[in-house]
């Protein structure tokens, strides 16, 4: 399969024992490349995008559309899935709704499937949260990562996945970077997917907006750079399974 730990060096392969090549025919000497070496390149993708074991398993098969709601954005997924690497201006999605509702899922699923189906770019998963703190920590201690270093993939990737936007509130200083990062990906035409729990119009007035929590200027430009697709009434499918 895919998932294997990246920790875990890929066993021999019987079929061309571990040279990558298996002859044509038994009494010909002409080669042709093995299947696991797609199967390697995969697993070296998935290892490189960073997906969170929790999320590994995630893919289009495995989301389960209980509503109107869901079905939509998964089907959102796949036009994006079919695009790639294709999307106009490398336009991404906002995807917006509770927890629980399986936005990291589809999110992910995304990433599985443009590197199953052998479509080319790189892939990565960041979850915003621990961005913010690497990000800080970087300033705070000379140890860790410089901020270029830190940043570089998160500007260069083909398609990134910022997860769980808004879940914590960003001081000016780390705003001015996100904004730096988020503003290069769009003149880049580079495509984004974000998640986050938070929506423009909440359905409860006390709720905090999306733009309260990243800045007016971040939002603004999320709007031009990715379509929004809202989980408006989807309830918590973990709640529901327990
Ligand atoms: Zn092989």
């Amino acid at each position: 399969m895919l998932h294997a730990a990246a920790s875990t060096p890929p066993a021999t392969c019987p079929r061309c024992n571990g040279s990558g090549w298996i002859p044509v025919s038994a009494d010909s000497l002409r080669v042709e490349a093995c299947a696991c070496q797609g199967d390697l390149r995969r697993q070296q993708r998935v290892v490189a995008a960073s997906i969170p074991k929790r999320y590994e398993h995630c893919t289009l098969e495995t989301f389960r559309e209980k509503s109107a709601v869901l079905r939509n954005a998964k089907t959102r997924i796949q036009e994006l899935v079919d695009l790639w690497p294709h999307l106009s201006e490398g336009r991404g999605l906002l995807l917006m709704g509770g927890c629980g509702v399986g936005k990291t899922h589809l999110a992910v699923a995304a990433l599985l499937e443009i590197i199953r189906s052998g479509k080319p770019g790189r892939m990565l998963f960041s979850n915003f949260q621990d961005l913010i703190q690497e990000i800080q920590a970087s300033f705070d201690n000379d140890q860790v990562p410089s901020k270029s270093e830190l940043l570089r993939p998160l500007l260069e990737v083909d398609l990134l996945v910022l997860d769980e936007l808004g879940s914590q509130k960003p001081t000016t200083f780390v705003q001015d970077i996100l904004y730096y990062v988020i503003n290069t990906r769009y003149n880049e035409e580079r495509a984004t997917i974000f998640t986050t729990n938070y929506f423009d119009r909440p359905a409860d007035v006390k709720d905090e907006t999306l733009e309260q929590r990243i800045g007016t200027r971040l939002r603004s430009r999320l709007a031009e750079m990715a379509e929004r697709v809202e989980f408006t009434g989807a309830t918590d499918h973990r709640r529901n399974t327990l």
